[in-house]
């Protein structure tokens, strides 16, 4: 059967890591979370004190990065230089320094490619905030999925109490409101809705029922594509 390229995109928190790595494994497709790379090349920032507003710096820095992700137990794991960072990268302080380094351009460029060859063959799933305006624009499908802010905020400040890390509902949803900012002004590639990406709202909704529907949906089209 035709393998696909599904793009995922849409703001923090709005399930978008769940729905990509239930779909994947659904279809036997591979996931990749591209949020992991810039947090990534944040990270590699923040260690080497690299200044987050200079796009020349941090496009070089991200030059001279080498960023594996593998498929791990359900998660995936990512390789910063070699180096497991799969935890590390997962924190708000690293989240907030990623939303600063996509702003660069030059950073962009350089993690779009590696993308691009890692989806290139089809059979993935794909989940950013580009992802089907500008890295893979011809995907076959493409889905952009939403939840209220308040909803967001909430399943972010869960993860986070789950891990056991002690942070206020209302900086949480502070914190989204600046990153749903950031990501959607930005010049570069910023957060928007690609026209023919199918819109699920996921406020009220169940994540397996919207893993569910993106499973049909990716399966009328490989029929489709089988009959004509
Ligand atoms: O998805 P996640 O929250 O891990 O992404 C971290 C940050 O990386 C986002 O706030 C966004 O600024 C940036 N990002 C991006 N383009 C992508 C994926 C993530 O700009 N395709």
């Amino acid at each position: 059967m035709e393998k696909l390229i599904i793009a995922i995109d849409g703001p923090v928190g709005s399930g978008k890591s769940t729905l990509a790595r239930r779909v994947a494994s659904l279809l036997g497709y591979i996931y990749i979370d591209t949020g992991a790379m810039y947090r990534a090349v944040a990270l590699k920032a923040i260690r080497r004190d690299a200044p987050l507003a200079n796009s020349e710096a941090l496009a070089s820095l991200a030059e001279q990065t080498r960023i594996d992700l593998r498929a791990g137990d359900g998660a995936q794991q990512v390789l910063l230089d070699g180096e497991d960072v799969t935890a590390a990268i997962r924190t708000p302080e690293v989240a907030q320094a990623a939303s600063k380094v996509a702003v660069a351009p030059g950073v962009r460029q350089v993690l779009v490619a590696e993308q691009r060859r890692a989806g290139q063959q089809g059979g993935v799933v794909m989940e950013g905030r580009d992802i089907g305006s500008v890295v893979f624009p011809d995907a076959g499908l493409k889905i952009f999925l939403t939840a209220s802010p308040e909803i967001r905020a909430e399943r972010r400040w869960r993860e986070h109490q789950q891990k056991g890390d002690s942070i206020d509902l209302a900086r949480t949803l502070d914190e989204i409101h600046e990153r749903d900012r950031r990501d959607s002004e930005r010049e570069s590639s910023p957060l928007v809705r690609a026209k023919d990406a199918v819109v699920v709202d996921s406020t009220a909704m169940e994540p397996e029922e919207v893993a569910r529907l993106v499973v049909m949906l990716a399966q009328g089209l490989t029929t489709a594509g089988k009959a004509s």
